[in-house]
């Protein structure tokens, strides 16, 4: 069973318990064992974790500290194993904010506790599950939702759908679902953000392999809940979105499909949904000559499985988080691997990135009644701020080419000792992989130590000029060298500021979604967009988190939202929604502003998160709650209801 949630009765003998202590998060163990024993005793004024971002993996938790805790819950344990693991009543509200204040101290206020029990997923498991049905709002209207796609998005988009009752039909070009999670094959690839958190809220996993899991066992996580929710069925796969118009009369969606076979079809939906991502269209580089090259050349998002690297002469151009990832085991494989770098990143060192999650551990999540729960909500907790206050613009700062702020200035000062300790040994190498602009203005790459081991293996070169053309043989460089190579793999990103291209999109009065944009995405709260009614957009213009949180959150508040936009055209009969102009203006002179005032808004360095004109496009300039209080339902006065 792909999610799985059930804990088994406890049963180990007192060693077993105490081994599996020694590899427990202590600061998420002891509000776990408080609820499900009802020893509130556990919860120690001297016991309690630090919780901001930068903490420490045990919440700065000193080693007396951990003695101490490690000892309290060993007899909690014991006690809990003796009364036949017979777990306390479900603790009242009260009790909740009492467990969650000792975690997160005076961060529980009022206005936030609901998204801190929907994160948990308490009381009820899935606070954010829609509290309407069709049929009881609106059982006559025929009425029909699109969604563009069945990654992370689409599929959470079809689940809500399906808890209301509303018909739904999901276009996918792939042959199965999972986007990202799908298409991205290369070796190494695994997710950067820890993984108990990048899960869905109402479909934990207690069972994890990794802290930070790999692309199969991601993929089959989100194949999972499609087929745990019945989403599935819903599926048209191998047919891709070409086209979509408005119909203004009929109040309808006309969306053309290409289908198994290049067979094209029309649907008719009320609501469209683009779930198509940010990061779904390759970018290959506008490099002269890279159409002659005589051997095998591909992208990271279509990675040829059927070309043998071993003992050849591999080049990669790209050195963004996808190429961090392959590049280690590429460099294993490869008779020589030239990498070809143009901007180096920031690294932040987390040694156990690729590692397992120990036995001990695994077997208290699998113990512990809801012990994975409250080790989810420390890692959302812990990274919902992460690094944004070190990411912040310091007013007035007139030198802002190497950090933003004061704070930013630390960042790079903690960055800047990991790559010089990574290559005391190589200071040709240290010279070429510091960064020469501000920490956050590109996403910062997990590492734990293989990019330096890569770097140095004594068959892989990084070199730092110029591509100035590829040729049947190899790559020139500006120098005017030319450096033979059988296969080139580009790590060159995605068209992320082209959203839902290749599509063509026709609002209101046929107007193209491409040309009202020409260039400069926009979107009300990154979803809805003016002259194009009944047309919402997930991980949409200024959605995208650069430091902080999982993007599966973001998802979640998004298709809240759209919800709710549903909930509104069927409750109140309205045949369409159409954000008003002004609201959305003044919404993205907010988000223009915010972007300012972070690293990624006035770096001059090169980045996916801008747009030709060097406008932020992609990313989400304020906290994960800011996020979450804007998307918790509609406000009908921000729309033209028709
Ligand atoms: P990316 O960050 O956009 O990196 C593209 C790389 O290609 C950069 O090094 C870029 O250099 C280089 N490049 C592009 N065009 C070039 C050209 N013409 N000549 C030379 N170099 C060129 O793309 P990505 O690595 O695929 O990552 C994109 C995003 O996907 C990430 O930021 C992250 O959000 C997500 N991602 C996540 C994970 C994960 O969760 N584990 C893994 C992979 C990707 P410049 O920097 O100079 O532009």
């Amino acid at each position: 069973m792909v999610l799985h949630r059930e804990v088994e009765p406890l049963t180990g003998d007192d060693q077993a318990i105490e081994r599996a202590l020694e590899d427990a998060h202590l600061p998420s163990l002891l509000p776990a064992l408080a609820q499900v024993t009802g020893d509130f005793s556990l919860l120690r004024d001297d016991l309690r974790p630090n919780a901001s971002s930068l903490a420490g993996e045990q919440g700065d938790l000193s080693p007396e500290q951990q003695v101490e805790a490690r000892a309290l819950a060993r007899d909690a344990l014991i006690r809990f194993r003796d009364s036949d693991s017979t777990p306390a009543p479900a603790p009242s509200i009260e009790r909740l904010r009492e467990l969650l204040r000792f975690m997160i101290g005076d961060a529980v206020r009022d206005e936030y506790l609901p998204l801190l029990l929907e994160e948990l997923g308490f009381p009820e498991g899935d606070a954010r599950a829609p509290q309407w049905r069709k049929e009881e709002l609106d059982g006559q209207t025929p009425f029909t939702v699109g969604i563009i796609g069945s990654g992370m998005s689409g599929i959470l988009a079809g689940i809500r759908l399906k808890q209301t009752g509303v018909p739904f039909v999901i276009f996918e070009k792939n042959e199965e679902v999972g986007g990202t999670w799908w298409e991205n094959t290369y070796p190494g690839a695994r997710v950067d953000s820890p993984n108990h958190a990048y899960s869905y809220s109402f479909a934990q996993r207690i069972d994890w392999p990794y802290y930070y899991s790999t692309r199969p066992v991601l993929h089959e996580y989100f194949r999972g809940c499609a087929e745990e929710y019945g989403i599935r069925e819903h599926v048209q796969f191998n047919t891709e979105v070409t086209f979509a118009d408005w119909d203004d009369e009929r109040a309808t969606w006309r969306v053309t499909t290409r289908g198994p076979g290049g067979a094209e079809q029309t649907h008719e939906v009320q609501v469209l949904i683009s779930a198509v991502g940010q990061l779904n269209r390759p970018k290959i580089p506008d490099i002269p000559g890279l159409d002659s090259f005589d051997g095998p050349l591909f992208h990271s998002a279509q990675w040829d499985h059927s070309v043998d690297l071993a003992g050849k002469r591999v080049a990669v151009i790209g050195t963004g988080a996808s190429a961090s990832q392959f590049i280690p085991h590429v460099a294993e494989e490869a008779g020589e691997l030239t990498i070809f770098q143009r901007t180096p990143n920031w690294y932040l060192p987390i040694p156990h990135y690729h590692d397992p999650v120990p036995d001990g551990l695994q077997w208290l999540f699998q113990h512990v009644p809801h012990y994975a729960q409250w080790y989810r909500f420390w890692l959302f907790w812990t990274t919902a701020e992460g690094l944004l206050p070190m990411a912040k613009v310091d007013e007035g700062r007139s030198d802002r080419s190497l950090a933003v702020g004061e704070a930013n200035q630390q960042l790079r000062q903690m960055l800047t000792e990991y790559l010089e300790e990574s290559f005391k040994d190589r200071p040709d190498l240290l010279e070429k992989v510091i960064p020469q602009y501000p920490p956050a203005s590109k996403r910062i790459v997990i590492d734990n130590g293989s990019w330096p081991a890569a770097l140095k293996r004594d068959n892989v070169r990084l070199l730092t000029d110029e591509i100035r053309e590829v040729t049947p043989r190899g790559l020139v460089t500006e120098d005017g060298e030319e450096h033979p190579a059988d296969v080139i793999i580009l790590g060159t990103g995605f068209q992320a500021s082209r959203f839902l291209t290749p599509m063509q999109v026709k609002g209101r009065d046929g107007i193209d979604l491409h040309e009202q944009w020409c260039g400069d995405p926009r979107a009300y709260m990154g979803m809805a967009i003016p002259n194009f009614p009944n047309f919402f957009v997930l991980y949409g213009p200024n959605t995208n988190i650069v430091v902080n949180g999982s993007i599966v959150y973001f998802s979640e508040c998004e298709v809240q939202y759209v919800m709710d936009a549903i909930r509104t055209l069927l409750e109140e009969g309205h045949r369409s929604m159409e954000v008003r102009k002004d609201v959305h203006d003044a919404y993205n002179v907010r988000i223009d502003e915010g972007n300012l005032g972070m690293a990624w808004g006035v770096s001059t360095v090169n980045s996916w998160y801008k747009n030709e004109q060097g406008r932020v496009t992609q990313n989400w300039p304020f906290t994960l709650r800011e996020f979450w209080e804007q998307t918790r339902e509609v406000d009908p006065s921000d729309y033209v209801l028709t």
